[in-house]
């Protein structure tokens, strides 16, 4: 039976941020995973924002979302990560919201400035200036946030947390914990694991491993549906400025993506489900209602898609041992921020581990992970070689060479060289070069094209 220091369930953007640390300070971890690939679980459907501060204020989600949102520019750094830092812009667009702009902006100047986020006051000629695409006679303009390419990250962890010595068990499902005095014994779908310390960081499931400890906490899935469209609408965060929320909202905002796309969204559906990710009239009319109002030339509309938010039956954050043993941290109900917290939890988990006795060695240097994909170099106009000059997706610029580095990297499905790459992201959403991909990609890993599956197991593309 294989041992190590510590496992950690699951490998979404959590997951991956704790075995990172902890591999960095010299820690042996396996990481285990029910899907093909890291990332696939809530970390897949979000919305790619890195947030200030989340009501309530006070509460373990906001402390966390403020810590973890100042780690972040030193995190991609390192990673060599695409990122922006950004605005949010609260946008009046008629009488009743301009009226009520002043208060809203000494309430937030209150709420923000004094943990750090600079709050301000945009005219209407400033605000054409810096967005002449939307419909607004002011604003009220907030410091500190911030886009990052999410699944850019999460593949950069991934190879880092390898070339640290993580060891992954993808496609393996956890089906039972025992904690004893010594030591945690973890059953898999594919056989036992040991270890001196685990870290439930299951997302949807982090209910059902805290209970295999002995913890009792509930977890639901609360949707949230988004619409991608084929062009940057906007440079900032953008979204209506309203007192009050109507319910089916949250927040959300007309998003740039750090590949020039923008993203409406997400929503806040209704109904509760751990399962349902599909996206449903009416929440696609709730966002087109909300924000078209403020967009002035939108582009085409190429995806919609829905991601669960792991809520628990507090709403907050629950980061604590299992209460018969302090071998097991569980992170439970991370919904949003969690991306936003992510290095901020594994801040306080590595903190928990050490007092729970595990020995953190001193922080080693992790590899360095940059590199320009075939668009950057284009966009660069840098010189293309060899298999860089075959372009499979003309959307996108991706070429042979970024699938080649995709399978280099891991990628085992065809939805991991899509994440790693944004091949099929673009208008045409791959009717140009899904086959073509398909076809390389079946090339370079020796797995039969009637083998090769979308995303998860079973999701064959071809007969
Ligand atoms: C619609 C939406 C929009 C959002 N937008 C934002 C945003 O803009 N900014 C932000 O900060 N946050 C946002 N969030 C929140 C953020 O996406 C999540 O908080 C974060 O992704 C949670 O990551 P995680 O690692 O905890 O969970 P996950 O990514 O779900 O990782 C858990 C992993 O555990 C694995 N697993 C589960 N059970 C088992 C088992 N028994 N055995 C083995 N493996 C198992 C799963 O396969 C999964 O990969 C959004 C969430 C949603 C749904």
């Amino acid at each position: 039976m294989e041992r190590y220091d510590v496992v950690v369930v699951g490998s979404g953007i959590v997951g991956l941020l704790v075995a990172y640390e902890l591999s960095k300070r010299g820690v042996s971890v396996a990481v285990v995973d029910e899907n093909l690939e890291p990332g696939f679980g809530v970390s897949k459907g979000h919305a790619s924002v890195i947030h200030v501060i989340q009501p309530p204020f006070s509460s373990l989600k906001s402390v966390l979302a403020v810590h973890g949102n100042k780690l972040y520019d030193r995190l991609v750094g390192e990673l060599g990560v695409r990122y922006r830092r950004l605005k949010a812009l609260l946008v009046a667009s008629n009488a009743v919201q301009l009226a009520i702009l002043p208060l809203l902006y000494i309430v937030l100047k209150l709420l923000y400035e004094t943990r750090g986020f600079k709050v301000g006051i945009v005219g209407g000629r400033e605000l054409r200036d810096v967005e002449p695409n939307v419909r607004g006679w002011a604003a009220i303009a907030v410091d500190g946030y911030a886009i990052v390419d999410s699944f850019d990250l999460i593949y950069k962890l991934f190879e880092a947390c390898r070339s640290l010595g993580v060891v992954f068990h993808l496609g393996t499902r956890v089906t039972g914990v025992n904690v004893s005095q010594d030591c945690v014994d973890i059953e898999t779908t594919r056989g036992s694991l040991k270890a001196s310390f685990l870290v439930n960081a299951a997302g949807l499931n982090s209910d059902y491993i805290a209970l295999q400890t002995g913890f009792k906490v509930r977890v639901e899935g609360r949707r949230g549906s988004m619409l991608v469209f084929d062009r940057l609408q906007v440079r900032n965060i953008v979204t209506p400025l309203v007192l009050l929320e109507r319910r089916g909202t949250k927040g959300g905002g007309v998003i740039p993506t750090t590949w020039g796309h923008t993203i409406w969204g997400p929503n806040l559906a209704s109904d509760i489900s751990k399962g349902d990710r599909g996206v449903y009239h009416e929440d696609v009319a709730v966002l087109l209602r909300r924000f078209s109002r403020i967009v002035k030339v939108r582009g085409r509309i190429i995806k919609a898609y829905a991601g669960l938010r792991p809520t628990s039956h507090k709403g907050d954050f629950i980061i604590a041992y299992s209460p018969t043993s302090r071998r097991v941290v569980n992170i439970v109900g991370i919904d949003s921020p969690g991306l936003t917290a992510a290095p901020a939890i594994a801040v306080m988990v590595l903190d928990m581990l050490r007092k729970a006795g595990l020995k953190l060695g001193l922080k080693r240097r992790p590899p360095s992970l940059r590199y320009l994909s075939t668009r950057d170099k284009l966009v660069l106009g840098l010189s293309v070689q060899g298999d860089e000059g075959v372009i499979v997706c003309p959307c996108m610029s991706v070429s042979l060479a970024d699938i080649a580095r995709a399978v280099r990297g891991g990628a085992r499905t065809l939805d991991g060289v899509i994440f790693r790459t944004k091949l099929a992201m673009g208008s045409c959403q791959g009717q140009h070069c899904l086959g073509r991909a398909l076809i390389e990609f079946s090339r370079m890993t020796g797995v039969e094209p009637r083998y090769v599956v979308k995303g998860g197991e079973g999701s064959w593309i071809v007969e």
